[in-house]
């Protein structure tokens, strides 16, 4: 019997976390009922009643499973340890929140086993309902980074994704700190299969994004996948060679040197700020990865109690 473990990250969730244990089994019960389950919840240091509710859960069904961190690491630590700890044929990844939607599992289960797909991954078919600040710069975003990086980032992608086992050996064989998990999917490469569907809101609860969070996270990404950002100095330079060149020969010729000299003084030190903080990215980038800190520590899991 083929095992699929549901790998779900959990941050104060106490609201969504049964409401997602349920539907996930309706549809097991439904559809998938030759298929095992085994849940994997990673309570990420809620401090909600989230690993109560989890616990509760299990004490009716053996097959769910937790992790519980000793404090917020982030998502990506949670999906690490929820793969580390999987052992199922397949690998499910979803948010507690329902905006995953379970009844997407037969299909993507089926497009691994019966259409030869390594994986099968899940992208929003629009952004209708996003605020327009917020869906310009997600746009955008991924415009940068796709012209910036070898590995493609598919626009609109969700985490939420069905994986065969060797695929989630090959993410975890990534031994990166800075698990910029929207990279590392696509990094791997493999045979993959896309499904789109229209945006769910949350079943219950808030986000735990909010914009600023949302664009050092893109910011990341960026000088994660990247190192043309390190270019821009050099092409800066050489601009301003041409610039002073330029201010030398309107001096020769005009009175309006002294203006000229200033604006491309503004100019030359506002870049040269922005180079320093570039240059600051990929310096702290370098620093996380080679202090080599753990990416989360456990503070207990479902061993603990047998
Ligand atoms: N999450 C987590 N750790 C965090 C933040 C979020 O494990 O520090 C989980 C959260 O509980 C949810 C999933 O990641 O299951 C997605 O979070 P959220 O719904 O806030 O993100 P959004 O859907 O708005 O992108
Ligand atoms: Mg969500």
């Amino acid at each position: 019997m083929d095992k699929i473990s549901i790998v779900v990250p959990c941050y104060n969730e106490e609201e969504t976390v049964l409401a997602f244990y349920t539907e996930a089994e309706r549809v097991r019960n439904a559809e998938l009922a030759n298929v095992e389950f085994e849940y994997i919840f990673v309570d990420d240091g809620s401090t909600d009643k989230t690993l109560d509710i989890i616990k509760k859960i299990r004490s009716t069904d053996k097959t769910v499973r937790y992790v519980s961190f000793s404090r917020n690491f982030g998502k990506e630590a949670a999906i690490s340890a929820g793969l580390s700890a999987s052992v199922g044929d397949y690998v499910a990844l979803m948010d507690a929140d329902l905006q995953d939607p379970p009844f997407m599992l037969p299909q993507m289960y089926r497009a691994i086993t019966e259409e030869g797909y390594d994986q099968v991954g899940t992208r929003r078919a629009t952004r209708k309902g996003e605020p327009v600040v917020r869906s310009f710069f997600a746009r955008s975003f991924y415009k940068i980074i796709n012209l910036l990086s070898d590995v493609e980032m598919i626009d609109g992608a969700r985490d939420y994704r069905l994986m065969k086992r060797s695929v989630v050996n090959a993410i975890l064989s990534l031994p990166e700190k800075l698990r910029y998990s929207k990279g590392i999917f696509s990094y791997v490469g493999f045979k993959t299969k896309w499904l789109s569907y229209d945006n769910v809101e949350r079943v219950a609860g808030s986000s735990k994004w909010s914009f600023i969070a949302l664009f050092r996270y893109a910011v990341s990404g960026i000088a994660d996948f990247s190192t043309v950002p390190l270019a821009f100095p050099l092409f800066v330079g050489i601009l301003f060679y041409i610039l002073f060149a330029v201010c030398a020969v309107i001096g020769l010729t005009s009175k309006s040197l002294l203006s000229a000299v200033c604006a491309v003084c503004f100019f030359t030190s506002a870049t040269t700020l922005t180079c320093v903080a570039i240059l600051g990215k990929y310096i702290a980038q370098n620093s996380t990865e080679i202090k080599n800190r753990p990416l989360y520590i456990v503070r207990e899991t479902e061993t603990d109690e047998d």
